[in-house]
């Protein structure tokens, strides 16, 4: 039987076992710290509250993994009603913008012309020139941005009024890198993700590595937390003195601090952005909506700095708020959370410092609130956690890659070398979750037709 070891038991990590299983592969998976990566549930006074990804889109992405794996889908999802309010400069827009709404014309002009490219089917489809399915999908994404490379050049070829073209190219720093230098299938997606509908399991995103972890046990796939891998060799890997054998091997770390683990020097390439999340504990609810998109004045500042991962006077801020019995049924009081773009510089915050100061006044501004004065407990992720397990500096979705560097030319490709796998952030950077679960499915389909 096929030995197989999943390095990392993150969303992709823990995906990447069940299918392994699925194969009838011996798994064992390796995790430094417990499971959950970047999806992780915290609890302050009382009160739940998932930290990482708060969003679920392209959910059909999860509905196939769990199909192939032959699973029934346990959750319910809750739907999440668009992308929220975006501020930029005393202005106001909801996305998506509602028939009379300001700009709602414009907002269809723009929708209608995403229309034919399918995320789900590029998420899941491994990247190959010899792909039919492939060569279709990449045709309609062709067709939709042509002769346009990044999503801003695409975004302005559209004629938007700057309100709107502004809280369009903000999204692609989702991607961890500005509307400059992201593909232009990321200014796409604020389109796409809002005529599918956005959701949430009900009890929060957390939800989906509970659901993993379970059956990764039903399953008999042994996992070892708290077993943080410190060397990678032919056929063997070490963690704490101990050393696991592998036929084959899937990587859900970083592509960089998996080289690293080889003996290989660490990365120096430019990072994707990092980020400074404050999750908090309300006095009471705020009037305010699920979700907020707070713009800096100058984008192409904020875009600039995040690259060259130095310091940036204002931050784009996604705020999402909780009231009481929603997305948590048993919590009695409203959580926040409030996620600040920073440089992946691995630097380390606290709500004392002057650049939270600076931004948290300015959120107050915009919004028109007193966010401080309600604040009761809170917790505080920086720079500097998420470099603890993740990429350097913090970067979320690890090293930038130049333009070029998609689909079948990505670098790190799936298959790194014979039995070595590439799944997670690294093969899919900005995919958020249904792009590392798209990652674990194509490395899946990939293992199968090699069989
Ligand atoms: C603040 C924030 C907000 C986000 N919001 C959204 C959102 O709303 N929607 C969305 O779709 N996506 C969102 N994302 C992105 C999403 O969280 C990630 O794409 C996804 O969780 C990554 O999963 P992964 O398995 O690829 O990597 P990870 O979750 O990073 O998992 C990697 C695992 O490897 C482990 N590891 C590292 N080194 C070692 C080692 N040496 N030995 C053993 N194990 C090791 C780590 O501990 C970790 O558990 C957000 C991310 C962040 C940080």
């Amino acid at each position: 039987m096929t030995q197989t070891l999943v390095l990392g038991g993150g969303l992709s990590g823990l995906a990447s076992a069940l299918l392994a299983s699925s194969r009838g592969e011996e798994v064992t998976l390796l995790e430094a710290d417990r499971v959950g990566g970047k999806s992780r549930r915290i609890t302050l006074e009382g009160q739940t509250l998932d930290t990482g990804p708060a969003v679920h889109s392209f959910t059909n992405v999860w509905k196939t993994l769990l199909g192939r794996i032959g699973e029934q889908d346990p959750l319910e999802h809750l739907p999440w009603p668009g992308l929220g309010q975006h501020l930029f400069r005393g202005e106001k827009v909801e996305f998506p913008v509602r028939p009379g709404g300001s700009f709602y014309a414009d907002w269809r002009r723009y929708v209608e012309r995403q229309k034919g490219i399918d995320v789900a089917g590029l998420l899941t489809t491994p990247p190959r020139l010899t792909n039919p399915d492939f060569l279709r999908m990449s045709w309609g994404l062709a067709r939709a941005h042509f002769p346009h490379f990044t999503a801003r050049t695409y975004l302005e070829s559209l004629n938007l009024p700057p309100l709107l073209l502004e809280s369009v190219a903000i999204h692609a720093l989702n991607a961890g890198i500005g509307s400059r230098y992201a593909p232009a299938l990321y200014a796409s997606l604020p389109a796409l993700m809002c005529e599918e509908g956005l959701s949430v399991p009900r009890g929060g995103i957390f939800e989906l590595i509970r659901v993993l972890k379970n059956l990764c046990f039903e399953r008999g796939i042994r996992i070892e937390e708290g077993t943080p891998v410190s060397r990678v060799e032919s056929g063997k890997v070490w963690a704490k003195r101990r050393f696991w054998n592998y036929d084959q091997l899937i990587n859900s770390l970083d592509y960089s601090r998996f080289q690293a683990l080889k003996g290989g020097p660490l990365s120096t390439r430019k990072r994707t952005c990092s980020g400074v999340a404050l999750y908090a504990t309300l006095e009471e609810p705020l009037p305010l909506p699920f979700s907020s998109v707070i713009l800096p004045d100058h984008p192409h500042r904020l875009e600039r700095d995040l690259l060259l991962a130095q310091a940036t006077d204002q931050s784009m801020m996604f705020v999402n708020h909780y009231p009481p019995h929603t997305v948590y049924p048993e919590n009695t009081r409203a959580v926040l959370s409030i996620l600040m773009t920073a440089p992946a510089d691995g630097r380390s915050y606290t709500l004392e410092d002057g650049w939270m100061g600076t931004q948290l006044s300015r959120l107050e501004r915009v919004l028109g609130l007193p966010i401080r004065s309600v604040l009761r407990s809170s917790t505080l992720l920086d720079p500097q956690f998420y470099s603890s397990w993740g990429a350097g500096g913090g970067a979320i979705y690890g090293d930038a890659r130049a333009l070029w560097q998609a689909g079948p030319f990505h670098t790190p490709p799936h298959r790194l070398e014979g039995k070595v796998w590439q799944v997670g952030t690294s093969a899919h950077p900005g995919g958020g979750i249904p792009g590392v679960l798209g990652s674990a499915l194509m490395v899946d389909t990939l293992i199968r037709e090699g069989k």
